[in-house]
């Protein structure tokens, strides 16, 4: 495992290229103040009036779609916050939820979670990815609900390719395409169709998760981090100002932020199975963005890797490891067994 010059980032990630030793998302960090970003903000502005300020925030009540949330509204929009719900909802969660309610029209969309469940097991089992479902649904629910609504402008939050990196040319996508909800939105290959049939898995059971036929309806998505400067900390700062939630400790100990992903049990587990996959996990991407902005030193985050990378989350928040098992029906055994399965040896060699 080689580790970017800069951050700390290993090259095991697939589909992220280094460049004399250093990561794209390194890369893009430092190309970031040759952006005419008032150039771009006074193109969000114009897309907004395009649009009579009307739009769509995808959220699920985190730092991010709070800190869009308020910032869209700050510029005059019309926000209808669209929340699919996660699969295992935490109290946190919750309460943050309820307090983006307190700012936007909100709506929630809840799958039929014995479904869910089905699928976060199935998810763990073939791809190694418990948060499958969850991930297929904020790539398929606000365009189904943009449809529904009448709303054809979506705003996601930062995109993750120009953030953590990804295939150069990628970080300009301004515009979230179909290829690139398929290609990058994190489906691992597996299509909501080929669910069908497994299990008792119907058609309609996989609708939440099928991206929908648009006939003549277009949507426009964009991701908000293309337009204004992304800036984890800060969306972080402004979401506390606007009444979010957040814990003085990280969910679990291989976290390095303390305001991320604060709304589901299961992502402690999620990112277990990206370390066995990838040799890093979530701590080591949020750890290198402080790196990039200086927040942090270099040795002071492979420190931290070393002491905190791979920790298994007994505890998230306040959701026990067996109590996230439970719900999705696996058993101890089985777990152990996927665990066995998809860690991979290569990627954890020093
Ligand atoms: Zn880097």
């Amino acid at each position: 495992m080689n580790r970017c010059r800069t951050c700390v980032m290993p090259d095991t990630r697939p589909d992220t290229p280094f460049i004399d030793g250093e990561c794209a998302a390194c890369v893009s960090y430092r190309r970031r103040p040759l952006i005419d970003w008032d150039a771009r903000r006074a193109s969000l502005v114009a897309l907004l009036d395009r649009h009579d300020g009307r739009c769509i925030v995808p959220s699920s009540g985190g730092k991010d779609s709070t800190y869009q949330v308020v910032t869209l509204l700050g510029l005059g929009a019309d926000v209808t916050v669209v929340t699919a719900r996660t699969c295992h909802l935490t109290g946190i969660g919750r309460r943050n939820i309820d307090n983006l309610a307190r700012h936007a029209r909100t709506i929630e969309v809840v799958p039929n979670m014995t479904v869910r469940a089905k699928l976060n097991r199935l998810g763990l089992e073939m791809v190694g990815d418990i948060s499958w479902p969850e991930h297929c649904a904020i790539f398929t629910v606000p365009f189904v609900m943009s449809e529904q609504l009448g709303i054809p402008l979506v705003f996601y939050g930062e995109n993750p390719q120009d953030q953590y990196g990804g295939p150069m040319g990628s970080d300009d996508a301004m515009n979230m395409t179909a290829r690139w909800r398929s290609e990058f939105g994190g489906f691992l290959g597996l299509r909501a169709s080929d669910f069908i049939g497994i299990e008792g898995l119907t058609e309609r059971d996989m609708a939440d998760y099928q991206f929908p036929a648009f006939g003549n309806w277009l949507v426009e998505a964009h991701f908000l981090g293309q337009y204004l400067p992304w800036d984890s900390r800060r969306n972080a700062d402004v979401a506390r100002a606007a009444g979010m939630e957040i814990p003085d400790q990280p969910p679990t100990s291989s976290n390095w932020w303390r305001a991320e992903n604060l709304d589901n049990a299961q992502t402690g587990i999620h990112d277990y199975f990206m370390w066995l996959k990838y040799g890093f996990g979530r701590g080591c991407q949020q750890i290198s963005v402080d790196v990039r902005a200086g927040l942090v030193t270099r040795d002071h985050a492979m420190a931290w890797i070393d002491a905190c990378e791979g920790a298994f989350p007994h505890w998230y928040g306040d959701t026990s490891f067996r109590d996230v098992i439970q719900r999705i029906g696996m058993q101890p055994e089985e777990f152990q067994r996927c665990v066995n399965r998809f860690r991979n040896e290569a990627a954890h060699a020093r």
